[in-house]
């Protein structure tokens, strides 16, 4: 059994730097009469600018009568001035006109309830803040700005973010302590220093109510196309801030390591269709002259020599040679084509040779997850796989500081009350219908095992695994407390299993998921660190068909009313409604992570 999974995301956009608030706020009161309810209101809109883009947020507050649904309207000063993308709300534009319309899950508003959206917005010359707004056609105009918001700055005109230090992104953990001499690699890139918290994730967290409790969490940067290097403010998975804008923002964060997702292979997630790229399967040239270069060239700079930077090295990639080539169930004409012209393995040693000659650079090689690779006829020929393509094109293994798993991906890190070698009525865990002879339950116990079974291939010895903890949490009311039933095998691990997916081969936006651990290092024996690689609340993919000029696919796996197929054992796909494409924010997915959190929100 192999598998399968598939990522998917999106991003989003935006950026940080001199937060310019503007509060139009304060109320209007209106008669109440009988035949019509009194709407009242007042809006904070506040922006993060930088050249060219920025980041509106706009809280609502209803201070009148309560509301089933509701409709902001607001007119741009400057001609300008665009929405390009929005969130928790369906936004449109005519002219200078802008309305944003409730979502479902937000329309109804309370008396004195807030709900806050969010856009990222595009603006030449200047970008002034809107004067008046409208809620259901009332305006909200107090006309008093708010004693308690007072503005923070102006939104800087032409100055770049990295001049600019964040506005409210506090510490989260201790400020480097030892940075080791340039080109002096460190053993555990994430010990003893603070990560870079992306302010385009940031402030999309926020956007969404009770985010700011985990907004301040360092998560990967993705360059899922050649634009993003220099950013992507019309991308629906990537904001405006290119490479260099991300670690100037770190420096300026005073972050001792930053993330970036390397992700553009030539003919990209060949076993799936939401997150195919930019790259035919023949484009190897273009993605080493295009794509890895250039990152190198900013990533080798030395006023960046102090940070570590981490890169996560092409995710699923190398394992869907394996498992998702013809002679598996599923196996794709794409996977079998970058296998035969060598697209996967060469692109990804020519990235590790290339970026590994940096000497603060750490790469780390995407190696699935349990549920993928667990099974012995996967999980040896995988790590092999990954050696040929760690020694390909140049590289060496000295070029790999170790491997991530469960990226973007919702396996349990640990499963507390079922071990793969407890036995029921004389059947083992083993045999059970969700284990299906995989070796392994859970990502720690996979991750470790895993790690070892690289060393004895010729790996280093002190490579270290990271694991993406940023969906599988698990918790909230569907988390069991203790075994299930000793009825059967299946009761057994069914009722007692932390993971609530219908199979472990079910990847996209998944339903009943939470955030899972925070990132921290040395977190376990052989971790160097769980990270949150996918940005929580990024969508893995559409759940219907949606027309983009971005590359993406649309794959049943994300639509909730596909019945499966071999690979997720014919399976529901357990996926949510209603998710954009993938990368794209997916407030309503981020709202249940958070509800589900394991270990749960305070
Ligand atoms: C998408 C990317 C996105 C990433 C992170 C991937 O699935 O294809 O566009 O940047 O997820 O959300």
């Amino acid at each position: 059994m192999n598998l399968w999974r598939r990522l998917s995301g999106r991003n989003r956009t935006l950026a940080l730097t001199g937060a310019g608030v503007l509060v139009a706020g304060g109320l209007v009161t209106l008669p109440v009469t009988a035949a019509q309810a009194a709407t009242q209101c007042s809006v904070t809109y506040t922006t993060s600018d930088w050249p060219g883009g920025f980041t509106g947020t706009v809280t609502i507050r209803n201070i009148g009568d309560a509301l089933s649904s509701w409709n902001l309207g607001f007119t741009f000063p400057n001609s300008s001035q665009r929405v390009v993308n929005g969130w928790s709300a369906r936004w449109s534009q005519s002219g200078q006109n802008v309305t944003a319309q409730n979502e479902s899950y937000n329309g109804s508003l309370a008396s004195g309830a807030s709900t806050t959206i969010g856009f990222n917005g595009s603006w030449s010359g200047s970008n002034p803040k809107p004067t008046q707004f409208t809620l259901n056609g009332t305006v909200c105009n107090g006309g008093t700005p708010s004693t308690s918001t007072p503005p923070t700055s102006t939104p800087p005109t032409s100055t770049p973010p990295t001049s600019t230090p964040p506005t409210s992104t506090p510490p989260t953990s201790t400020p480097p302590t030892t940075t080791p001499p340039p080109g002096q690699r460190v053993d555990n890139p994430y010990a003893g220093v603070k990560g870079y918290v992306n302010p385009e994730w940031k402030a999309k967290a926020e956007s969404v109510s009770g985010g700011s409790r985990v907004s301040n969490n360092p998560t990967a940067v993705w360059l899922d196309r050649i634009a993003a290097i220099n950013g992507t403010p019309n991308s629906s998975s990537n904001g405006a801030m290119g490479v260099r804008d991300h670690l100037d923002a770190a420096l300026a964060q005073g972050a001792g390591y930053i993330q970036f997702v390397i992700y553009n292979l030539p003919g990209r997630d060949c076993s799936a269709l939401a997150s195919n790229g930019e790259l035919g399967p023949d484009e190897l040239p273009r993605y080493k002259a295009e794509y890895i270069d250039p990152i190198a060239a900013i990533q080798g700079d030395s006023k960046y020599r102090n940070l570590r930077i981490v890169n996560i090295i092409e995710i699923d990639s190398l394992p869907n040679l394996v498992t998702n080539t013809s002679g598996n169930a599923g196996g794709t004409v794409m996977c079998d084509t970058v296998k035969a012209n060598g697209a996967y393995v060469n692109g990804v040693g020519y990235a590790l040779a290339k970026l590994g000659a940096i000497g603060n650079v750490y790469n780390y090689i995407d190696a699935a997850h349990h549920g993928w690779i667990g099974w012995d006829s996967n999980f040896g020929p995988v790590a092999d796989q990954l050696k040929a393509a760690a020694v390909a094109s140049g590289s060496t293994v000295a070029n790999v500081q170790g491997f991530i798993v469960n990226t973007a991906n919702y396996s349990a890190l640990k499963e507390p009350y079922v071990k793969i070698t407890d036995t029921v009525n004389g059947q083992t865990v083993r045999q059970s219908k969700w284990a299906d002879w995989n070796q392994y339950l859970d990502e720690l116990s996979f991750a470790q095992a895993f790690r070892q079974k690289l060393v004895s291939i010729g790996f280093d010895s002190n490579i270290g695994m990271l694991i993406d903890t940023s969906r599988n949490g698990w918790g909230g009311s569907a988390r069991p407390t203790g075994p299930g039933p000793s009825t059967s095998v299946d009761a057994y691990v069914d009722g007692g299993r932390v993971d609530r997916r219908l199979h472990t081969g079910n990847w996209c936006n998944q339903a009943g998921a939470g955030l899972g651990e925070r990132p921290r290092a040395n977190p376990e024996t052989g971790i160097d660190a769980y990270v949150w690689v996918k940005p929580p609340g990024e969508s893995d993919g559409s759940s219907k068909e949606i027309p983009n000029t971005e590359g993406k696919g649309f794959d049943r796996m994300c639509d909730p009313t596909y019945t499966g197929n071999a690979r997720n054992g014919n399976n529901m796909s357990g996926a949510l409604p209603d998710a954009p494409i993938s990368g794209a924010w997916f407030p309503a997915q981020f709202q249940q992570l958070m509800q589900n959190a394991y270990p749960p929100l305070s």
